[in-house]
């Protein structure tokens, strides 16, 4: 057994491949050349028991546990830091206590068995990468607490079919849902306002789309590389009129010919009949 401090009151013990970390408040962070103290036995690691007082999981601290199977973060745990769990690709099982309020960059990215998820209520925005290249991820619970989809979070969940974005949500990051391949639809709720650059980029299953009033802004490329979208199937608000698609081709207004106008919703607009051309390309 092999054991020592992982925090000013935080202990940790290794027996038998399990990984325990007791006693009150915040773990240590880590990073290059301030490895986890358990980092030469990390691939042995199957389980990490983390202790009900403990208040935050520091940066890369279980990052390439690549035997951990399965983790329960505790109602004590407030904070779980950047990259903490990053490229453990046997996890399968991932239970986030209802006390968690951060969750940080890339803290799941590339855990690649990892099948769904549910985020706790306590969250209010799922930040950069968090769950980038979780190529199993196929369920994903997002709560009405979160009001932002930050940068990335999704990059590359190529097993997602669906995911339902709560009414509490007003702003979808840049490039949030890239490369989802798997993703068939999504439903936009009327309360976001935002949708960043290349926010679904690449989601080469999706085949209609709906857009809500609520949308003011529309990044470059938020569609870019949809192959699977029918111009037909993509439905804005009937008050900003006709959507067309095509605009890299020609250049000028499919309907009449008129010049296009930049704009922020769909990207152009004919200044002469109105269409809006959402960029697609
Ligand atoms: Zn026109």
């Amino acid at each position: 057994m092999q054991s020592g401090s992982c925090g000013e009151n935080l202990r940790w013990k290794l027996d038998d491949e399990v990984l325990t970390i007791s006693g009150t408040g915040e773990m240590e962070n880590y990073f290059y050349k301030h490895n986890p103290p358990w980092r030469a036995c990390m691939r042995s690691i199957q389980r990490v028991v983390i202790g009900k007082n403990v208040a935050t999981i520091g940066t890369q601290a279980f990052q390439c546990c690549s035997k951990l199977t399965r983790v329960t973060i505790p109602d004590s745990v407030t904070l779980i830091g950047e990259s903490a769990f990053n490229t453990c690709k046997n996890l399968r099982r991932l239970d986030i206590g209802k006390g968690v309020e951060t969750i940080g960059e890339f803290a799941f990215s590339d855990c690649t068995s990892l099948t769904s998820i549910k985020i706790p209520d306590s969250v209010t925005e799922i930040g950069e990468c968090t769950f980038r290249g979780c190529t199993s991820l196929t369920s994903i619970e997002i709560p009405g607490s979160v009001t932002e989809i930050g940068e990335c979070p999704f990059v590359g969940c190529t097993s997602l079919t669906s995911i339902e974005i709560p009414s509490s949500v007003t702003k979808i990051g840049e490039r949030a849902f890239v490369g989802c391949t798997s993703l068939t639809s999504i439903e936009i709720p009327s309360s976001v306002t935002k949708i960043g650059k290349s926010a679904f980029s690449g989601c080469t299953s999706l085949t209609s789309i709906e857009i809500p009033d609520s949308v003011t802004e529309i990044g470059e490329r938020a569609f870019s590389d949809c192959t699977s979208l029918d111009p037909a199937k993509i439905r804005i608000s009937p008050r900003k009129q006709q959507v067309f698609t095509g605009l890299l081709k020609k250049g000028y207004c499919e309907k009449c010919a008129g010049p296009l106008e930049k704009r922020q919703v769909g990207g152009y607009v004919c200044s002469r009949c109105g269409a809006i051309y959402l960029m697609l390309y």
